[in-house]
């Protein structure tokens, strides 16, 4: 009896070493094998589509500069949505780094790094907030701090059969800034999860700039052309 119970312990326990060993080693996407315990696959890794060039968004009388670190694409979009809708930060932290590479390999250098807010009631939703959460990695490892001064007042209506214009319009007024006396004189990394229109972005950036920012870049994991 006793040696049974010692072989079944023994089992659980080799059940849980093949547990803890194949998470080491298999890719969060496809489940594949990945060496040196990466994240991600050899196979996934290649179907990363980066974005390369920086470029701006707004007008000639007001723009910014942003940068995306890839394309919303395959592995990306995949990862973006598991982080977005289904609370995975293991996706979220791989997007991270991602991102610290790019500020490091890029040489961005800023004061403060800021993030695109959701209201409220989206935030109550959601349970949180996964440009802040992005923000928080990179401050952590930047030592840098997080400013939370951008506040969302009202959820943008459906977009759905807005011209480029109009989208654009519908964003005003949606953000409002809080204690502007910490961003007065500062460089600014404004962080989001993907940018398409460039209008959320912008008109953060506007707040910020209008509220006395001196500079502010606009860095997101991905580009969409959607
Ligand atoms: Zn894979």
């Amino acid at each position: 009896m006793g040696k049974r119970i010692i072989k079944y312990i023994k089992k659980i326990l080799y059940c849980l070493v093949q547990v803890i060993y194949s998470g080491d080693e298999s890719c969060v996407i496809c489940s594949g094998y990945s060496e040196e315990s990466e994240a991600l696959c050899t196979v996934c890794r290649k179907k990363l589509r980066r974005s390369e060039e920086s470029f701006y968004i707004g007008s000639s009388e007001e723009e910014y500069v942003a940068r995306s670190v890839f394309y919303y694409s395959s592995i990306v979009k995949e990862l973006i949505i598991r982080l977005k809708y289904k609370n995975d930060f293991i996706c979220g932290e791989i997007l991270a780094k991602y991102m610290l590479e790019s500020v490091k390999n890029n040489y961005l250098e800023f004061d403060l790094i800021s993030y695109v807010p959701m209201t409220k009631r989206a935030l109550k939703n959601r349970g949180y907030n996964q440009s802040e959460f992005l923000a928080k990695y990179l401050s952590q490892f930047l030592s840098i701090p997080v400013t939370c001064n951008l506040i969302k007042t009202e959820d943008t209506k459906d977009q759905i059969g807005l011209s480029g214009d109009q989208r654009w319009d519908n964003m005003k007024k949606c953000f409002e800034i809080k204690g502007s006396e910490f961003i007065k004189n500062k460089n600014i990394l404004l962080v989001d999860d993907v940018i398409t229109t460039g209008a959320t972005a912008f008109h953060c950036a506007h707040m910020l700039k209008e509220n006395g920012a001196n500079n502010i870049f606009i860095l997101t994991i991905a580009k969409s052309n959607v």
